[in-house]
């Protein structure tokens, strides 16, 4: 239980891979800080059940962002996890689309990181991880706000690791590839849209097809390595950019 102590913040941990590295926090020891969408009597379940709170904030929304932050308190460990995917041709990219996937998968986390580092550097100790993605990494069609976000995201996680190198902080992403969670479920009818393809052609030629393994990453293998990060073992892993994709991106 190395992280009895530590507060732990892991935004869009309501679902999918968020979910699965509260959790881990949590089975150390962490006091957890759930963020994200959902049904009140489910959040209200894992609540009790990692003796967790919930902030409802749209990171979308800087004064939001700002809200939760101020009632989270000190944190210790942020995970900048919320994310969310569209899929069209750029031609056709709805603009407001746009600027929702840059705010969410990018910019949240520019403003928690922001808002958590004055008290990280007070207490001398602070974990900064991002769930990035195999799209930090490489792009594929049809993703260009994501892709652009995620090799963002891992812009910003470097130079955060620098600007915080000496202050007992460290930041860090993890990039999975395809992990089966809802993010990847909803995708599949636009993919098959823009791609004129069926579900079982989307399943196989698009999303496995990345995958040397042809299969789906599981949530656990992400929140493992998401402890690892917060473990003293790993202080001089910093702005590193931890690929979780069964090979993908070392073509
Ligand atoms: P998911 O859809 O299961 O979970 C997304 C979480 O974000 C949910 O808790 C949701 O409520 C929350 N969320 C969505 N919009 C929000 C908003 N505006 N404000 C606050 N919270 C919001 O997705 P997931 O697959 O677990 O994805 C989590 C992260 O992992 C994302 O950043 C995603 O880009 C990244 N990722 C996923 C995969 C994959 O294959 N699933 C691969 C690489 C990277």
């Amino acid at each position: 239980m190395f992280l009895e102590g530590k507060r732990a913040l892991v935004t869009g941990s309501t679902s999918g891979i968020g979910l699965a590295i509260a959790r881990a926090l949590r089975a150390e020891g962490a006091q957890v800080i759930l963020n994200g969408f959902g049904e009140a009597d489910a959040i209200a379940d894992l609540c009790q059940e990692l003796g967790a709170t919930h902030s409802p904030a749209d990171l979308t929304d800087v004064g939001q962002i700002e809200q939760m932050m101020a009632e989270a308190g000190p944190v210790d460990i942020i995970v900048n996890n919320a994310g969310m995917q569209f899929v069209s041709p750029v031609e056709d990219f709805p603009v407001d689309r746009w600027d929702l996937v840059i705010a969410l998968n990018l910019s949240a986390a520019f403003h928690t990181a922001r808002l958590a580092i004055p008290g990280m550097k007070a207490r001398g100790w602070g974990r900064i991880i991002n769930t990035a993605s195999a799209h930090s990494l490489t792009a594929s069609p049809f993703k260009s706000a994501y892709v652009a976000a995620k090799h963002g995201i891992a812009g910003l996680t470097k130079t955060l690791a620098l600007e915080l190198a000496q202050d007992g902080i460290t930041a860090n992403c993890i990039s999975p590839g395809y992990v089966w969670t809802p993010l990847v479920e909803n995708q599949i009818p636009d993919t098959m849209k823009a791609r004129g393809m069926t579900r079982e052609q989307v399943m196989n030629d698009v999303l496995l097809a990345k995958q040397p393994t042809k299969k789906f990453v599981q949530v656990d293998e992400v929140a493992a390595v998401a402890v690892f990060l917060c473990r003293d073992e790993a202080q001089n892993v910093n702005g590193a950019n931890w690929s979780v994709d069964g090979g993908w991106t070392a073509e």
